[in-house]
């Protein structure tokens, strides 16, 4: 199905012609990966069992996303990376320009003109016979898939079913949410109770009991007529800073701050933020219609900003579709 046979109240933009890309390499066609040094089709890849990235989630990554050939905003997402690094302790063994090398190549043997790939560094193990991780070595690895969706576009003006779970977040104080880590315990559990309860999805609160973020996505809520964000205690998504940078430029109202609940439940619209997916509409709060079941006026309007934006290609790094790998 295409974007323009969605429903009536999110607007797709116009689809540019495909981006020219290429043939995928035989057996590249569900995706590639990139383990000790080398691209090899998605499910061909292994990591080693005794990796602290597995045994401890002690790894960080980052999720980017290419749009009619075009990596979105790579640099932001490599500076994220670093910061990740920095903050776990953690050395990348590739600069930068080689990751990127990396990402267009994964994205290339594909073929794929819409991609979602992940990048990600884990601990590596210390020698046998120790539990000192400043001897671990640290490992890079990365997979891409074609683009994924929290809710297929089709679906997305539908809007998405949330609970609002009484869980913590992991606490800032014990995993700063600022990396981009896997421990995610709290959002599975979450998620297996939304399920039971009748929701798509999830989002998770802190010690203060307000809202923070969800399995891969942030929350935007409009609350007396201001857009209001969390302004701590999550991770500042690449998708939630585009957002606050276009709901700027268009002149609407938004703010960072605490956001309870109550505000949530008593939004008058609600959605999320992902690099899988975009602006993504919520219609009911713990089986509360929001907004009439529709996706309201803001909405609407950073949606559309949002895939105009990717649509363009701005802030986009084209793949060379030419290039040897
Ligand atoms: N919060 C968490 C915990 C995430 O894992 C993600 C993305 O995976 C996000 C928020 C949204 O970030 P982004 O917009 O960069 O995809």
């Amino acid at each position: 199905m295409s974007l323009q046979d969605t429903g009536p109240s999110l607007n797709w933009p116009e689809p540019r012609d495909r981006v020219q890309t290429c043939a995928p390499l035989p057996g590249f066609e569900k995706g590639s990966a990139f383990v000790d040094g080398r691209i090899v089709p998605i499910e061909e890849a292994r990591i080693p069992l005794l990796d602290w990235g597995f045994l401890r989630s002690d790894a960080f990554q980052e999720t980017v996303s290419a749009w009619n050939g075009k990596v979105f905003r790579l640099d932001d997402h490599l500076a994220r990376f670093s910061r990740s690094g920095e903050r776990l302790r953690m050395p990348i063994r590739y600069e930068p320009a080689q990751i990127r090398e990396i990402i267009h190549s994964l994205v290339r043997v594909c073929g794929y003109d819409k991609a979602y790939v992940q990048i990600i560094n884990t601990r590596g193990r210390p020698p046998i016979g120790s539990r000192d991780l400043r001897l671990c070595e640290s490992r890079f690895q990365a997979f891409c898939m074609p683009y994924m969706w929290l809710k297929p576009p089709e679906l997305q003006s539908l809007g998405m079913s949330l609970h609002i779970s009484p869980r913590l977040r992991v606490p800032p104080a014990s995993a700063d949410p600022m990396v981009k880590h896997y421990h995610w315990l709290d959002f599975e559990m979450g998620l297996l109770d939304a399920y039971d309860a009748g929701c798509e999805t999830v989002v998770l609160t802190d010690s203060d009991g307000n809202v923070v973020e969800g399995p891969g996505f942030n929350i935007f809520a409009a609350v007396d007529g201001t857009l209001v964000t969390p302004a701590r205690n999550m991770l500042d998504g690449m998708t939630r800073r585009t957002v606050l940078e276009l709901a700027r430029r268009l002149g609407l109202p938004v703010e960072e701050a605490p956001l309870s609940p109550e505000m949530v439940r008593g939004a008058s619209e609600v959605f999320l933020t992902t690099t899988a997916g975009g602006v993504v509409p919520v219609t009911s709060v713990d089986g509360k219609v929001i907004a009439n079941g529709a996706p309201g006026s803001f909405t609407t309007r950073l949606h559309a900003a949002y895939w105009a934006l990717r649509e363009e290609g701005a802030m986009g790094d084209p793949i060379d579709y030419s290039a040897a790998t």
